[in-house]
């Protein structure tokens, strides 16, 4: 059964053991559930050590999390910038980094899709406020595995492949969105207020989502789909 590793989140370092990493219960269940097997991957490592991790693994989830750091993407901190953690931006880049030069598949969710974009030369608005022009609620306040907004697919992408339907309905929990798109990558999926909620690199070995499906699966097929696709392309 194919690998999938799993790089850990970083704690705010407040809790009284200190700073922890850890994963979401909701993402190795996703993982598990569509026949992978989870290996939850800590951030600290060297260069050679990111090297020996990414041999172990045949495939790659990015989870959700805090800002990425505008530093990398040429901006300074703007007020609606959230807490940035730079060494575990500097880890999950470097094993994107990797994954892609292995030619593993690579699935990033919500932060993950972010961290995808920013590794490969993109950019993102800090902060939806510097959206230019209305949008919908991309914080949803109803229950997080309910769906909120529309998703629409574009036309011959691996997304719309993936769901083999125009539209689907996801959950939001973002206040950050791509603003410039890395080269190399198409937007495979926007909401109506024109926000980008996807991405896939050319090669279709790279795919991001800016929704939570590991919060959907349970009760959603369609986006246990997702996680299909990164353990069938590990394989
Ligand atoms: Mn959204």
């Amino acid at each position: 059964m194919p690998i999938i590793g799993i790089p850990a989140s970083i704690s705010t370092g407040r809790e009284v053991a200190g700073e922890r990493f850890f994963v979401s219960e909701n993402y190795i269940a996703a993982i598990v559930s569509a026949g992978g097997v989870p290996v939850i991957l800590p951030p600290a490592v060297d260069f050679g050590g990111i090297m020996q991790q990414m041999r172990m693994v045949h495939g790659l989830l990015l989870i959700g999390g805090y800002d990425v750091d505008p530093a990398l993407y040429g901006q300074e901190p703007l007020p609606g910038l959230g807490p940035v953690f730079p060494d575990r931006d500097a880890y999950e880049i470097a094993v994107a980094c990797a994954a892609a030069h292995q030619g593993k598949p690579l699935l990033g969710i919500c932060r993950g899709i972010q961290v995808v974009n920013v590794a490969f030369g993109g950019k993102l608005y800090q902060d939806l406020s510097q959206f230019p022009g209305p949008i919908l609620q991309h914080y949803q306040k109803g229950h997080r595995s309910a769906p909120g907004h529309n998703v629409e697919l574009r036309k011959e992408t691996l997304l719309r492949r993936i769901f083999g339907q125009e539209t689907v309905r996801t959950n939001s929990y973002h206040h950050q969105v791509i603003m410039d798109v890395a080269p190399g990558f198409v937007i495979n999926g926007r909401t109506s207020d024109g926000i980008i909620e996807g991405i896939e690199n050319k090669a279709a070995t790279i795919l991001g989502v800016q929704w939570h499906p590991e919060m959907l699966q349970k009760n959603d097929p369609l986006m246990r789909r997702l996680f299909s696709w990164l353990i069938d392309s590990a394989g």
